[in-house]
């Protein structure tokens, strides 16, 4: 589409704030569709029915690294090998990751000298753009954060190599391995055999695996992952490596099961700490996952429906960036297989007044900034799309307005 002049993006602008409109793009939520798909669930355990099929009664204490059932499904779904590499728990794994760290700040991994929180300085390196929120948890513990460039393979592992192998302030990286929260990039296979063979100077490294959207494909046209705690046991690294992932973005996003694969060495330190805290998880809705899906082929038919739902609404974002957009050479985007977001690049120095415009015109969206440590974007370019939750109508107005805002900020700095 030819470019229009900034008098006829302005007005333009204009008629659209003039609509009064309520739009919401910022998290990546299940819609009401998605979340109806798991409905019948809430029947499958009543009272009469609440045993697991060994026969254990889910109301009692017990059961601390979960139901039998459950653990066989995070067996595959985490793709470890044996169930006693998986923990299932309570409905969050950023709860889990985060205990993780404050496990690790308090006491320590079975390999550290001492606590983290006890060393002069513990640093993480941080793939960006990334997931906010576990730049929140690196915050709210004091860990100094090391952004390090995401790119269409992973995280740039030069630059990982060389400041893993030197610092041995660095406990640690995050990495969302798969369809990666804003980017939609996966791992190449290459990436996981150099994260799992990099030498690190720490000798309690660890990768924070966040399988987060391990399941979550748009099509049948599907990224593969290498299954990084075969690489780490090839490598004799197999500590290194904490899987996390969760049926929030599957059945319910307030109610689902989160699990943590890892080296039975990893799951028994965390399983000890684990043991101070609760006496075991809601085995109650456990058991409505396992009576639901079954088995992980279970998990990955349900899965094809959620893309039913939410793959014509990724459809739209890029049909409307492309048609707006495309070939004015201000901005580029992310075209993902699988998972929630779209990541868009608007010129240097643009994101924050995109994001005011767009807000001042009614349409919300992840502040700029985010997806970097510090909520700092060093570029100001990175802008993160979540098209789950709004209907299919509010998506196409809400791109409609943010295309002329990009158009308008990229005009001014011209
Ligand atoms: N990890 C990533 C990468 C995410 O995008 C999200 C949700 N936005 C989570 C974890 C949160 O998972 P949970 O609901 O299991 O805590």
């Amino acid at each position: 589409m030819a470019s229009l002049t900034k008098k006829e993006l302005q007005k333009k602008y204009q008629d659209y704030k003039a609509q009064g409109l309520a739009l919401d793009m910022t998290r990546g939520k299940p819609g009401t569709e998605q979340l109806d798909l798991s409905l019948p669930m809430m029947d499958l355990v009543t009272s009469k029915d609440y045993k697991t099929l060994a026969g254990a009664d889910t109301r009692n204490y017990g059961g601390l690294d979960g139901i039998p059932e459950m653990k066989e499904i995070f067996k595959d779904f985490l793709e470890v090998s044996s169930t006693d590499e998986v923990i299932a728990a309570g409905n969050s794994s950023l709860t889990l990751m985060h205990d993780t760290i404050a496990r690790a700040m308090s006491h320590g991994f079975p390999e550290s000298k001492k606590p983290w929180g006890q060393q002069d300085k513990i640093k993480f390196l941080c793939p960006s753009p990334g997931y906010d929120r576990h730049y929140s948890v690196c915050e709210h513990f004091g860990i100094e954060m090391i952004t390090v460039p995401m790119t269409e393979k992973g995280p740039d592992m030069d630059v990982v190599e060389e400041l893993v192998a030197e610092d041995k302030s660095i406990k640690g990286i995050w990495v969302v391995p798969k369809y990666s929260n804003p980017t939609g990039y996966t791992c190449s296979k290459k990436t996981v055999k150099r994260l799992a063979k990099m030498k690190t100077a720490a000798k309690d490294f660890r990768i924070m695996w966040d399988n987060a959207y391990t399941v979550h494909h748009l099509s049948s046209d599907q990224d593969q992952l290498e299954n990084i705690l075969e690489a780490c046991k090839a490598e004799g690294t197999e500590n290194r490596v904490l899987i996390y992932g969760s049926f929030s973005k599957i059945s319910f996003a307030g109610a689902g099961v989160a699990g943590m694969g890892a080296s039975v060495d990893n799951i028994n330190w965390m399983k000890g700490h684990l043991s101070m805290a609760t006496i075991g998880p809601d085995k109650i809705n456990q058991l409505r996952h396992t009576r639901f899906f079954k088995d992980f082929k279970g998990v990955q038919k349900h899965m094809k429906k959620h893309a039913k739902i939410i793959a014509p609404k990724f459809d739209a974002v890029i049909e409307i960036l492309e048609k707006e957009l495309g070939g004015k050479g201000i901005a580029t985007w992310t075209v993902p297989k699988g998972g929630y977001f779209i990541s868009l690049d608007v010129p240097k120095g643009c994101a924050k007044e995109v994001v005011k415009l767009a807000a001042e015109a009614g349409v919300k969206l992840t502040a700029a900034g985010a997806t970097f440590p510090y909520k700092n974007d060093p570029k100001d370019k990175n802008i993160r799309i979540a098209p789950t939750l709004p209907s299919m109508g509010e998506i196409k107005l809400a791109m409609r307005v943010l295309t002329v805002c990009v158009q308008l900020a990229a005009a001014s700095k011209k």
